[in-house]
């Protein structure tokens, strides 16, 4: 480590001052040679540092690690997990660092966060490195995330630090500097409730309930007021998921947030063709995490939150039980009721309630029968509308059964008083053209990989717009060529 840079953050570092017992203070391991591969301007703009600053040789030396600057207080976060439904009580973050919190131009609190910055006290076996690659991709996948609207951690930059990195091939290693709402998860909960108890949990909660969801100091119950709101969040966000074909592909309790936005971009990817069994991760055989599965499996993993709540939701065992089993039965509904909202909007219905129930079924019933782009043809529906059902038909290898729906859904949207235009626009805001498309990353990529970012940066341009159809941009609307392959994703990369 060498001497402080000056002063581009001020920190203010909540989590290491009220929540001791819940982190190692640790330094990052240097990088030889760090070089700046990817710095997000837009985000240094909302954390309101200057992008120039953070180019600069001392800017670059405290995104990998090489400085710790004024004020930051880096410590590796323990947490523990529900890895694939086996608990492992002491994981945490064995290849990162929190480096402290800021405060972006709006006054939110925000985490900066370092990945693949060495090894820390929780690396077990682990080298503590992280390659390009996945950091890019994670880089590249937060973007669309957040311009597809889905709340998300977001990297702020990544730097190529010199170092090799031993996988199957030796290849370069890098930083991911991570800004989060903050990185408390399902697993920081496990982690205090086995390795401290109630008191530390109690202290994590009024934390959390502080910086995520202060309007549940207010209730009868504050406690179970804060768990409702988690539920909710995530009800919201896996609906959020559910919607664009995100798989997210490893849901362990550790890689969920209480804040709500996605984290840890490993083996996740996009769905092409409409299948509700799609697995894309190498290590997850039983399907476990498979698209969908995905809302079942967020229920589950609050139930373990709910279990280190259990005993401030109330004295009584039995009663504390109860409260905690209503509201996270409440999940379904919750869910349900983003999903059908989330869907009735792609679909241009005004009027769920009113609705034909099947709709939603039914075309996803015939794009899983027929292997149909999901992206596709959701966007291709605007078409449909303004008159030219062609694009939507082309998807079809049967497009009678889709002539059929779609009679059933121009009926129904003929009842709205909207102007079929102005439905139509309204569905091309949320049915994106652009998703990231695993052949473009993995095209953008291998080129990364070899030294030419050209491909990746130009990827992350259109990704950043995914509402808005350009010319010259038609292949990265297209899903994968048959000659793609099946495609397979990876953990712990
Ligand atoms: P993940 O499934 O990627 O979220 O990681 C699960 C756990 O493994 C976390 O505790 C990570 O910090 C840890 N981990 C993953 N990769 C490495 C690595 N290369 N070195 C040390 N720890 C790692
Ligand atoms: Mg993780």
């Amino acid at each position: 480590m060498s001497v402080a840079a000056p002063l581009l953050f001020a920190f203010d570092n909540s989590y290491v001052r009220e929540l001791e017992g819940l982190y190692e203070p640790w330094q990052a391991t240097p990088a030889p040679a760090p070089r700046l591969l990817a710095l997000n301007e837009e985000l240094a703009t909302e954390l309101g540092v200057d992008a120039d600053a953070l180019r600069a040789p001392d800017g670059v030396a405290v995104l990998v690690g090489n400085t710790t600057p004024d004020g930051a207080s880096p410590v590796a976060q323990a947490y523990a997990g529900h890895q694939f439904g086996g608990f492992v009580p002491r994981l945490g973050d064995g290849r990162a660092l929190l480096l402290g919190e800021v405060f972006d131009v709006e006054g939110r609190r925000r985490d900066l966060h370092l990945k693949g910055s060495g090894r820390t006290p929780f690396a077990r076996g682990g080298d503590g490195k992280a390659p390009v690659g996945p950091m890019l991709r994670e880089y590249a996948i937060g973007e669309a995330m957040h311009a597809l609207g889905i709340p998300t951690t977001r990297a702020l930059a990544v730097v190529a630090t010199g170092d090799h990195v031993a996988r199957d091939t030796v290849l370069p290693g890098a930083v991911l500097t991570r800004v989060a709402a903050s990185h408390v998860r399902v697993g920081t909960f496990q982690y205090a409730a086995v390795h401290n108890g109630p008191t530390l949990v109690r202290r994590l909660a009024d934390y959390a309930i502080a910086r995520h969801h202060p309007h549940a100091v207010e209730a009868e119950n504050p406690y179970l007021a804060f768990f409702e709101s988690v539920v909710d969040a995530q009800a919201s966000l896996v609906a959020g998921w559910m919607l664009v074909g995100f798989i997210h592909g490893v849901m362990n309790t550790d890689n969920m947030t209480i804040s709500g936005e996605t984290i840890d971009y490993g083996p996740c990817a996009f769905m092409d063709a409409f299948d509700p069994a799609t697995v894309f991760s190498s290590i997850d055989h039983g399907g476990r995490y498979a698209y969908g599965n995905q809302p079942r499996i967020a229920q589950r993993n609050l139930a373990r939150l709910a279990e280190t709540l259990l005993p401030l939701f109330h004295v009584e065992a039995d009663t504390a039980l109860a409260a905690a089993t209503d509201v996270l039965q409440s999940f379904p509904d919750r869910y349900d009721e983003y999903w059908s909202r989330g869907m009735h909007a792609k679909l241009g219905v005004a009027d769920a309630q009113r609705s034909d129930g099947a709709l939603i079924d039914d075309l996803l019933a015939l794009l899983h029968a027929q292997s149909v782009d999901f992206t596709s043809c959701f966007r291709s529906l605007s078409s449909a509308l303004r008159g030219d059902a062609a694009p939507a038909r082309l998807l079809f290898a049967e497009p009678s059964a889709f002539d059929a729906w779609a009679d059933r859904w121009r009926a129904q949207l003929s009842s709205q008083a909207s102007d079929p235009r102005a439905i139509a626009e309204a569905m091309d805001r949320v049915n994106p053209v652009y998703i990231p498309r695993n052949h473009q990353m993995e095209e953008a990529l291998a080129a990364a990989s070899a030294g030419d970012l050209g491909p990746f940066r130009r990827l992350l341009d259109v990704l950043s717009q995914p509402f808005d159809e350009r010319p010259g941009l038609e292949l990265y609307a297209a899903p994968a060529p048959p000659s793609f392959g099946a495609y397979r994703t990876f953990c712990g990369t």
